[in-house]
């Protein structure tokens, strides 16, 4: 991205913010989810980190809450109320530890041993709470940060708030923390506001929020709010003692916060609560990573709106912001094509989305979708991540319309819209079950022969939109599969290996991968040695484009002379080599990476008996199994037929022969078991 682009992208991504900022702190009102919001706001961060010279006074992550309602007084805060930097990986954890390392080292700071303490991120309204003489004299809100609104009479209805501390504590303290409802008891009230006909409460947080942002302090004291402290502004060594300093003091602490030694029992943390928050009766929506050390707080400070000593470390959230960067067709089983968005791949619900489905024509003008787009995006369970609003004030005025293709992507046949309905259709019937087929044959044992690629999973990937031919299989990655049914972490990671390992393919296995009509194993290979001997370069592989310009300058009729072929079979070999569609799969194929590997055969007419001898196997062998054979017989120069013919040199029976048996002997062919079979391949 250019300077002038990225200036252009913030100015509109504040502008986007403040809008839904504005609704959610001033008017308690939510016209963007929260995790949406947040990957507004990271995209921002992140856009300004590089372009550190863009950052203005007035950017969303220099500031934090909504400005103070003018119902309220307005409290300052003796120290600000800063808000956190959101971490949504291990990895932006692992880069704020380096970051404040770095800065440490910049000023000449020489840290200690690190602890951190992780506490529980409660989702609600953060408070500060003024003692004086350890006698509560104010209650006010986060505010903007450095002003708040006075809520003093409302938080006193708060049971869990000590209006004394169970010490005398002479002079000044500030205790903060979160002000939240229970899960149990936003059930229980919208239970009896149904009853009552009133408007039910959204969620806990905007409960919370709402409870305490009015004035009268009676509706406060029905809403059984609690309160947990997080911070303490009072001398102390550390959160930890902070914590312990409050209970005693009688305030309500997460009894779940821990101390962490290192990030590796951070991310445990972490991943523990993410697992089981469900449990709890309050929401929470992440971990806060702190330094345990107090000292270090101060001697660190202050970067823009947030500190460097924590970090707010985010649960994966069901939505997020992303691009979209093409629409692909997809054709289903009944030749419905079915739009699917190209992502910019972000994380959702903790994994990569790189694809969501948008379903039809019609949703795509429902949400007035461009290519180009942002979107928020949704992912709730196992279910096909979809698109669920777009933001066209982001828009930078290139984005492109959708529309429907004219042709069919996967066969090229004309597309029609069936009158009444919403869908389009490929015209060609065969079309679904001609393309999984040809992909089927792809990877298939005698092909390019790819572990755990079974029609199934075929199926699923080509319904998906990850594949529609099988250039796009070398082209998957890991998180592409990690969204599916049936992909554990480790079947994908097999999958993306044993296709990867399929990059450099022996070339006959390559020329009958390609599914070209009337075109075997055996006369892939016959294709594959006229190839061989038509290379320029002597070397040990070949490029995709090399085999390309090798084959294409034959006529069908060289293809007969030279390699033996029948009419038919040389026209179809020169028809799919003179095809604009083969052109492009090959040229994808070579782009993503695969090369073929020439194989001669190792021993010479001298000194073996099966070099240019013709072989069919029948029956079951039990040293090897019949792929096996066939390509010792081949590495050693024999050809494989399918059926006995006067031609035919030897026929290797195994157990149970078939029919191929019978007609041996009935011509006289040399029949050999298996040990003789075994002895000649030796
Ligand atoms: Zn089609």
């Amino acid at each position: 991205m250019t300077k002038s682009e990225a200036k252009n992208r913030i100015t509109k991504l504040k502008q986007e913010i403040d809008i839904h900022r504005y609704n959610y702190h001033v008017l308690d009102k939510i016209t963007l989810s929260e995790a949406a919001l947040d990957g507004l706001k990271h995209e921002l961060f992140v856009l300004e980190q590089s372009f550190p010279d863009l950052v203005t006074a007035d950017s969303p992550t220099q500031r934090v809450g909504g400005k103070p309602l003018a119902k309220f007084k307005k409290v300052e805060h003796s120290k600000p109320m800063i808000s956190l930097f959101d971490a949504f990986s291990e990895t932006d954890i692992i880069d704020w530890e380096e970051r404040y390392k770095n800065y440490a080292a910049s000023i000449g700071l020489r840290l200690p041993k690190v602890e951190y303490y992780c506490e529980l991120k409660l989702d609600g309204l953060a408070i500060t709470l003024k003692y004086e003489n350890g006698v509560l004299i104010e209650g006010a809100t986060r505010g903007d940060g450095k002003i708040g609104e006075e809520v003093t009479q409302n938080i006193k209805t708060i049971d869990s708030i000590p209006l004394k501390l169970k010490a005398a504590i002479p002079g000044i303290i500030e205790v903060r923390g979160e002000a939240i409802m229970h899960k149990s008891v936003l059930e229980k009230l919208n239970k009896r506001y149904a009853k009552e006909g009133k408007p039910l409460l959204a969620n806990t947080r905007n409960a919370a929020a709402g409870s305490i942002r009015q004035l009268d302090s009676k509706v406060t004291s029905s809403r059984h709010l609690d309160f947990y402290e997080y911070d303490l502004i009072a001398p102390a060594q550390s959160r930890l003692e902070a914590d312990s300093i409050c209970k005693s003091w009688g305030f309500k602490t997460v009894k779940y916060n821990k101390i962490c030694t290192d990030l590796k029992e951070v991310f445990a943390f972490h991943h523990h609560w993410e697992k089981h928050r469900d449990q709890l009766d309050y929401n929470i929506d992440g971990v806060v990573v702190k330094i345990n050390q107090l000292d270090l707080w101060d001697k660190l400070g202050i970067v823009g709106k947030a500190p460097r000593y924590a970090m707010a470390y985010k649960f994966a959230a069901e939505q997020a912001v992303t691009q979209i960067n093409d629409i692909i067709w997809q054709v289903g089983r009944t030749g419905t094509l079915t739009p699917t968005a190209v992502l910019t791949p972000v994380s959702v619900g903790g994994a990569t989305i790189s694809r969501a489905t948008l379903h039809n024509m019609d949703e795509i003008d429902r949400l007035g979708l461009k290519i180009g787009d942002t979107v928020v995006i949704e992912r709730a369970g196992d279910v096909i991540p979809k698109v669920v609003k777009v933001l066209p004030n982001l828009r930078s005025g290139r984005e492109k319309k959708v529309t429907a293709p004219q042709v069919c992507p996967i066969c090229e046949s004309p597309v029609r819209q069936v009158e009444g309905e919403v869908a389009y259709r490929c015209t060609n019937k065969k079309c679904y079950a001609v393309a999984l087929r040809g992909l089927e044959h792809f990877v298939s044992k005698g092909a390019m022969d790819i572990d755990g690629l079974g029609p199934k999973i075929i199926e699923q990937l080509f319904n998906v939109g990850l594949i529609k031919d099988a250039a796009d299989l070398y082209a998957l990655r890991k998180s592409d599969l990690d969204n599916l049914e049936r992909f554990a972490e480790k079947s994908a990671d097999n999958l993306i290996q044993a296709i990867s390992e399929r990059k450099e393919i022996e070339l006959g296995r390559f020329l009958y991968s390609l599914g070209i009509l009337h075109i075997g194993e055996e006369s892939a290979r016959a294709l594959a040695a006229l190839v061989i001997s038509r290379r320029l370069e002597k070397g040990k592989t070949l490029s995709v484009s090399e085999l390309s310009r090798i084959i294409s300058r034959l006529s069908a009729e060289e293809l007969s002379e030279v390699a033996d072929f029948g009419p038919v079979v040389s026209q179809s070999i020169y028809d799919w080599w003179h095809d604009e569609h083969s052109e492009k799969l090959l040229h994808k194929m070579e782009s993503l990476g695969i090369t073929l590997k020439i194989v001669l055969p190792k021993v010479s007419a001298k000194n073996n008996t099966i070099f240019t001898k013709s072989f069919v196997l029948t029956g079951s062998l039990t040293s090897l199994t019949r792929d096996e054979a066939k390509d010792k017989i081949r590495a050693l120069g024999g050809k494989i037929s399918e059926s006995v013919s006067r031609l035919t040199d030897y026929v290797v029976a195994g157990d149970d022969p078939g029919s191929k048996y019978d007609k041996a002997k009935e011509l006289g062919i040399k029949i050999l078991n298996e040990t003789e079979f075994i002895n000649l391949i030796k």
